[in-house]
């Protein structure tokens, strides 16, 4: 099998959300994708691992927003790379509810949909939830982000849980000495000086070194001291 054939598919990127005795969780997910019209009908893939996955078990009720081209990558960092067992992803993130009580993301979000689990399929590592849409509206208006452009534009990474393995990214060959790139050693993010750290208002040309001593990591918030040469 060449894997190579899997990169060829395109994905969105949203956030999946569901709830358990009270407790709010989400998590980022790109394998999502409407499978009926009569009626609308939602499959999401999460992996096992993942809270949410419990979460969605539990209840049986799941929500997806839709997340624009721009959001920041901390916000995917709190999604995508911290646990709900040992954070709350919602303290500092604008939500509502739905009319079941279930949380849905509403920054950056262009539209969300929600519904009840009507089946799931076993599926390796992850289960493939299957929900019947009862709720969705438009939040606002703009360009829907793609799994393509999250990692060749936002050059956002990938955590071990999701469905799909990460996409090799394109690797400039000229580059000065001087402007070492570093990588998380936590989320796998990697810092080009020549690109800087647009979403913290680190400019373009900004050596590591040279980066505040507060600066974290945009994804998974680690420290400078996580960060190793690349
Ligand atoms: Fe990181």
């Amino acid at each position: 099998m060449n894997s190579k054939a899997l990169h060829q598919i395109t994905y969105g990127l949203y956030l999946v959300c569901s709830v358990k005795d009270g407790a709010n969780n989400g998590q980022v997910a790109n394998a999502a994708i409407q499978v009926s019209n009569n009626p609308v009908t939602f499959a999401v893939s999460i992996n096992k691992e993942n809270l949410t996955h419990e979460f969605i078990q539990s209840s049986g009720f799941v929500t997806v927003s839709v997340l624009e081209q721009e959001t920041p990558l901390t916000l995917i960092g709190t999604f995508g790379f911290r646990s709900g067992r040992d954070t709350d992803k919602f303290a500092e993130v604008s939500h509502q509810l739905t009319q079941e009580g279930v949380p849905y993301v509403t920054e950056h979000v262009l539209s969300y949909l929600a519904g009840k689990v009507v089946g799931e399929m076993d599926a390796g590592n992850h289960t493939v939830f299957v929900f019947e849409v009862d709720e969705a509206e438009v939040l606002a208006q703009g360009t829907p982000m793609t799994y393509a452009y999250y990692h060749q534009v936002k050059r956002g990474t990938t955590p071990r849980t999701a469905p799909v393995a990460p996409q090799e990214k394109e690797v400039t060959k000229e580059r000065s000495d001087s402007m070492d790139k570093y990588v998380c050693t936590i989320c796998g993010y990697v810092y080009d000086p020549e690109e800087g750290d647009p979403d913290s208002d680190v400019a373009p040309g900004t050596p590591f070194e040279k980066l505040p001593d507060d600066w974290i990591c945009p994804i998974c918030a680690a420290g400078k001291d996580a960060f190793e040469k690349e």
